[in-house]
């Protein structure tokens, strides 16, 4: 099993990778890594992103067959069924590290301020379930000075809206609350930078660092 510290690691030595154009890709997409694994999985991390096309998961942290148990959704919001698929990959293949990653420019939270400065009574149902998750990040920003600053105020809602995931996944699951407390399970927030590639880890790292 790997430890959360470790796995931490491993995923910025990939995205480093990644930023560099260093790929390993194909030994770690190649027929035998897929036959390897056709028998069991372990993946390392669990990674909740967002559905965005420019940030494929296992691409930006350069991983394989087998490394990354991924969740994708618009907003990388947390709701049931995605705590479920959190609690799954902690129970069944012992995964310790959980990375919230959410990324700049992040069309939901574009969509979300839309909403509350325009209200469109035509969204569907199913768009506003995201956005009313959405909402309250955004929201408390909008009460404050950065409404005067689009691109600011989009800045700090998508890391506004990292950080309420993870804290919803901290505390939404009495087995992930107990994984944290027992067995070293670490949930963490990160924002991909569409513009260098880079994921900063910014929210809930311990202390002494990796
Ligand atoms: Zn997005």
């Amino acid at each position: 099993m790997i430890q959360a510290r470790e796995a931490l690691a491993l995923l910025q030595e990939g995205n480093r990778r990644f930023v560099s154009d260093i790929s390993s890709r194909d030994p770690i997409t190649g027929r035998a890594r897929r036959l390897e694994l056709a028998s069991g999985q372990a993946p390392f991390a669990t990674i909740l992103g967002c559905s965005d096309s420019r940030v494929p998961v296992e691409i930006v942290f350069d991983q394989g067959l087998g490394d990354l148990f991924v969740i994708r959704v618009g907003g990388n919001i947390v709701a049931p069924s995605l705590i479920g698929s959190v609690e799954f990959a902690a129970e069944q293949f012992g995964t310790r590290l959980v990375v919230v990653l959410g990324h700049t420019q992040c069309g939901v939270i574009g969509a979300t301020i839309e909403q509350l400065q325009r209200p469109a009574e035509n969204q569907s149902r199913n768009l506003h379930s995201i956005v009313e998750l959405v909402r309250p990040s955004v929201e408390a920003l909008m009460a404050t000075e950065l409404r005067y600053d689009h691109d600011a105020l989009v800045h700090q809602a998508v890391r506004a809206n990292i950080r309420a995931s993870v804290r919803h996944l901290r505390r939404g699951s009495d087995i992930i609350e107990q994984m944290i407390q027992k067995d070293g399970l670490m949930v963490v927030g990160a924002e991909y930078s569409l513009e260098t590639g880079l994921v900063d880890f910014f929210d809930g790292l311990p202390e002494t660092g990796v």
